[in-house]
């Protein structure tokens, strides 16, 4: 529970601080981007310098849209929280996950029936799954399979270990397992943290994991892991159920009874 919650903290902190340096440094990228194009106004494509100048102006965007992806870490977005069934939510998901994973990479998703509700932001729930699928594809280079599992658990052990105070007893399970390359302790260890990144420069930034545990701990569930060199990964991401109050029954069934005599 400690180190969960001093993950939070560090996390806030690193975030507020992308955020100021990131806005800062997006002026500056600003100004570069701009005196280049003057320059460029200035020169002839067949100048030697042109293409100099042309470096420089790419190289200032390539640096800008890296601010952006920090920016769009450290922004507190306004949540809109809303009664979701994460069935329904992965089915819509289904195409746009097919078509991230490629054709070596199958997608299988099982659905639990009757799946109880979560209370969550749609864009963020779409986030973290898509965050794990970027990252298992990225683990299965020469092909594999991704298995999106949902099921309803109550009490599970893990909830004991990772919620303070009184943990909901009833949550929604999605389980994301990789045929992938797996991952070291001393990497697993590591993934949750900001910046902390294995891939090569310009491919990752090393915020996909820590902007999932962000979110999981925001809608109070919790996240395990389970990976082994050569074995693949499996993320588990709990979710507290929902109960829907009156109000929250859908139009739908209210006309129902509403048209009975
Ligand atoms: P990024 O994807 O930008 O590197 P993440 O925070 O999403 O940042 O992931 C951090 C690191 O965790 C990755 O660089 C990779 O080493 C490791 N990792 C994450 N998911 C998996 C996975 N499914 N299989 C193997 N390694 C993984």
């Amino acid at each position: 529970v400690e180190e969960q919650l001093a993950q939070s903290q560090k996390m806030n902190a690193v975030g507020q601080l992308a955020g100021g340096v990131a806005h800062d440094f997006n002026n500056v990228l600003q100004a570069i981007i701009g005196y280049s194009d003057l320059l460029l106004a200035n020169h002839r494509p067949t100048d030697p310098s042109f293409q100099d100048i042309m470096q420089i102006k790419q190289n200032a965007n390539r640096a800008a849209s890296l601010v952006r992806q920090l920016l769009a870490f450290s922004r507190r977005q306004t949540l809109r929280p809303e009664v979701l069934n994460l069935n329904d939510r992965l089915y819509d998901l289904s195409m746009l996950l097919k078509r991230l994973l490629g054709e070596r990479v199958e997608l299988d998703l099982s659905h639990g029936r009757d799946l109880w509700f979560v209370k969550a932001d749609l864009n963020q729930f779409e986030q973290v799954v898509m965050n794990l699928a970027v990252n298992a594809r990225d683990a299965m280079p020469d092909g594999g399979k991704l298995s999106i599992r949902t099921a309803n658990v109550t009490e599970p052990e893990a909830a004991r270990l990772h919620v303070s105070g009184m943990p909901p007893a009833e949550y929604v399970l999605v389980e994301v397992t990789d045929t992938g390359t797996g991952m070291a302790s001393e990497i697993l260890e590591k993934i949750f943290e900001p910046f902390f990144t294995t891939k090569e420069v310009g491919k990752g930034t090393g915020l996909g994991l820590s902007t999932v545990f962000g979110i999981v701990k925001q809608s109070n569930g919790f996240i395990d892991v389970d990976s082994k060199i050569g074995g693949g990964t499996v993320f588990r991401i709990y979710l507290p159920r929902h109960i829907p109050e009156v109000q929250e029954v859908p139009e739908s069934t209210k006309e129902d009874t509403a048209k009975k005599p």
